[in-house]
């Protein structure tokens, strides 16, 4: 495969960011093709800065590279600028590594983290010269997959992508790489695997269905080619197999313990700014909090913590290989990390980064945050402070299951401004289930509260409430709810910025209710979505996460001419019975768990975490023999949901089965 850099190069004096496109980030590979390797492109469908830092994305690269059988490179969205420079020209998509054609790649893959990238996803198959529809791909085209949190909903883009990971990525890219390897052995005159037939592969006319139906026979992998909606009265009644052969419903894949995978071990250092732009650690997966909203903590059940001395040896090891003075320690909630106040301690006081490091904990938990950590953080360098209270009163909180008190806030606050902050986030969602006016302005209540707190120890302080529309998301005991309305989410805005006006120091801040509503369509949208994205793509409609370029009207015309609608795809509740475009892929969790838990929701009753206390049988870890793994025997400051509780046990937690869901 030949590299376009001659044909690229003298594209990025006319375009912004150039170094977007030429690679040569410490840590980048130059892995060599051919030589009976499976080829992957990995491809984050959004900016370069954006998708640099993705974790997921990193650790498959460099799990693919150190394969003997398989390598990887990558490529992100050209901005405009680049796309209609490399359409001009006849340049197609191509690798940040070799400047290599995305066409010859044997695989690309495409991490989806957000919805509104979906269109991104078309454009740059387009880009790459094939065909959108996988229908339309020719038999020695490359095999489009995707993964990622999005794709626990796959319908929308069913039409787009040949298969789909679900769950963790680890050990499904090894597997697809060595059905893909035997796919090409088993082809008569295929000849070396990546030598003879560098642009595409099944140039003798062996079917490309029957490669997918070896992909569809390996666990977690969904093709959706080989399973067919069913709509009565234009309503989905189910997601059928096609045959026998193919699961009727999808698993999704968990690694049972993050230890065995302390990746990446070689952190990307880009040459250019990008978004997180420091050495990033995983401490680790899964969240059982059961915040009700959060889809992300419901499907990376149960929890899976590394062991706190591999943290630190990935925190030693990643600052010297960066040379980064700041670590992040991620999670969906790493507070809740056992022995997280250790771990900080042992990056501070390392002798060998002097006092030069700064540690963040991105998502903060009030409930379990502490002055000791706090204080540790701060001694360096202060960064940046962010609490999620989410909901503006207690009602609220506990609709959502996020169980913080506002004493629980205050104290925090209070910590964070006594030992020198002078500028705290706060999160809020709005537009939750059971809403009511009294909830939103609770938001800028308990945000003048921080100001007033801030005031004792600085004369200006700021709290920033930034506020975002709720987005129900499959997989959640949410996924029924009917989203409010763009115009409703505007009235509460108004609402709450009148509300804030009246407090010096407290600064409201909210996303786009309209883009709320875009992400809403592509979040619980069943197959028919697909012609939706296609139009909205059609029209133009790129990079819809940023704000500069979305357009909801392009969402609303491509609905209509789809004969379909914001209210019933968007803003209508769900019945307890109707077929969910996602019935047949299985985050492990069951209906009835999740359906008790929104009754549960409506009623504004709580549900402890489940990381301390006995088993719900949502079905996380019930239903694949998996159980918790905790670094440490210390338990979370506060302990559950700030309880107090006290744990004996520490390692591996059993799932200890209660029959009724809360006793
Ligand atoms: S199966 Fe039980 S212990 Fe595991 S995540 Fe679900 S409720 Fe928690």
């Amino acid at each position: 495969m030949e590299s376009l850099w001659p044909r690229i190069e003298p594209l990025l004096d006319g375009v912004a960011k150039p170094a977007r496109y030429i690679g040569g980030e410490q840590g980048a590979r130059q892995p060599v093709h051919g030589e009976g390797r499976v080829a992957w492109l990995l491809c984050y469908p959004d900016t370069y800065e954006i998708g640099l830092p993705n974790q997921g994305l990193q650790i498959l690269y460099e799990l693919l590279n150190d394969r003997p059988d398989a390598l990887a490179e990558r490529t992100y969205a050209p901005w405009v600028d680049m796309e209609a420079a490399m359409r001009a020209a006849g340049v197609p998509l191509f690798s940040v590594e070799g400047h290599r054609p995305a066409a010859g790649f044997d695989v690309i893959a495409f991490n989806l983290s957000a919805e509104l990238v979906y269109t991104n996803v078309l454009n740059l198959l387009d880009l790459a010269g094939l065909a959108v529809r996988s229908a339309d791909r020719r038999p020695g085209d490359p095999v489009v997959v995707a993964g990622g949190h999005c794709a626990f909903n796959p319908e929308p883009l069913a039409d787009f992508v040949d298969a789909f990971v679900i769950g963790d990525g680890e050990e499904v890219v090894g597997e697809i790489t060595e059905v893909l390897a035997a796919h090409w052995r088993d082809r008569p005159g295929a000849g070396a695997l990546g030598a003879a037939v560098p642009a595409g592969r099944d140039g003798t006319g062996v079917a490309r269905a029957g490669l997918l139906r070896r992909l569809a026979g390996i666990d977690g992998v969904y093709v959706p080619s080989l399973y067919r909606p069913e709509y009565e009265g234009g309503r989905l009644v189910a997601v059928e197999p096609v045959d026998g052969a193919v699961p009727a419903r999808v698993e999704k894949r968990t690694i049972a313990d993050l230890a065995d995978w302390p990746y990446p071990r070689r952190q990307l250092v880009p040459l250019t700014e990008v978004v997180h732009d420091r050495l990033n650690v995983e401490v680790f997966r899964g969240c059982t909090r059961g915040c009700r909203f959060c889809q992300a903590g419901m499907i990376t059940r149960p929890v899976r913590e590394r062991p706190a001395a591999q943290v630190d040896q990935m925190v030693r090891q990643g600052l010297e290989w960066t040379g980064y003075d700041e670590v992040a320690l991620t999670s969906l909630s790493t507070a809740d990390f056992s022995g997280i106040e250790g771990t900080v301690r042992r990056i501070i006081e390392d002798p060998r980064h002097g006092e030069r490091v700064s540690v963040s904990l991105p998502s903060l938990r009030v409930d379990a945050f502490t002055v000791g950590t706090a204080a540790q953080i701060q001694r360096v360098r202060r960064t940046g402070l962010t609490f999620a209270p989410e909901g503006g009163t207690w009602r609220m909180r506990q609709v959502i299951n996020k169980l913080i008190s506002e004493e629980d806030l205050y104290r925090a606050v209070d910590a964070a401004f006594s030992q020198g902050w002078r500028r705290v986030k706060l999160y809020f969602l709005i537009g939750l289930p059971t809403e009511r006016d009294e909830d939103v302005l609770g938001i800028a209540e308990l945000g003048a509260r921080c100001v007033a707190i801030g005031r004792r120890y600085h004369p200006s302080v700021t709290v920033v409430a930034s506020v975002g529309g709720f987005v129900p998301k499959p997989h959640t005991p949410f996924q029924w709810f009917g989203q409010d309305t763009v115009a409703e989410l505007r009235r509460k805005i108004h609402l709450l910025k009148d509300a804030g006006r009246r407090t010096r120091g407290l600064t409201i801040r909210w996303h786009d209710p309209e883009a709320s509503a875009a992400e809403g369509i592509a979040s619980r949208g069943d197959r028919r979505i697909g012609a939706v994205i296609e139009r909205v793509w059609r029209a133009g409609g790129t990079f819809q996460e940023w704000s500069e370029r979305f357009d909801l009207t392009l969402w609303e015309e491509a609905l209509a001419a789809e004969g379909l609608s914001l209210d019933d795809t968007v803003h209508r509740h769900r019945e307890q019975d109707e077929a969910l475009p996602w019935d047949h892929v299985s985050a492990g969790l069951h209906r009835d768990f999740l359906w008790g838990d929104w009754q549960d929701a409506l009623a504004g009753a709580g549900l402890e975490d489940c990381r301390w206390t006995p088993c719900y049988d949502c079905g996380a870890c019930t239903g694949f023999g998996l159980e918790h793994v905790v670094a440490s025997a210390t338990p979370p400051a506060g302990g559950s949901q700030g309880t107090g509780q006290d744990l004996s046990t520490g390692g591996r937690v059993p799932v200890e089965l209660v029959s009724a869901r809360r006793g």
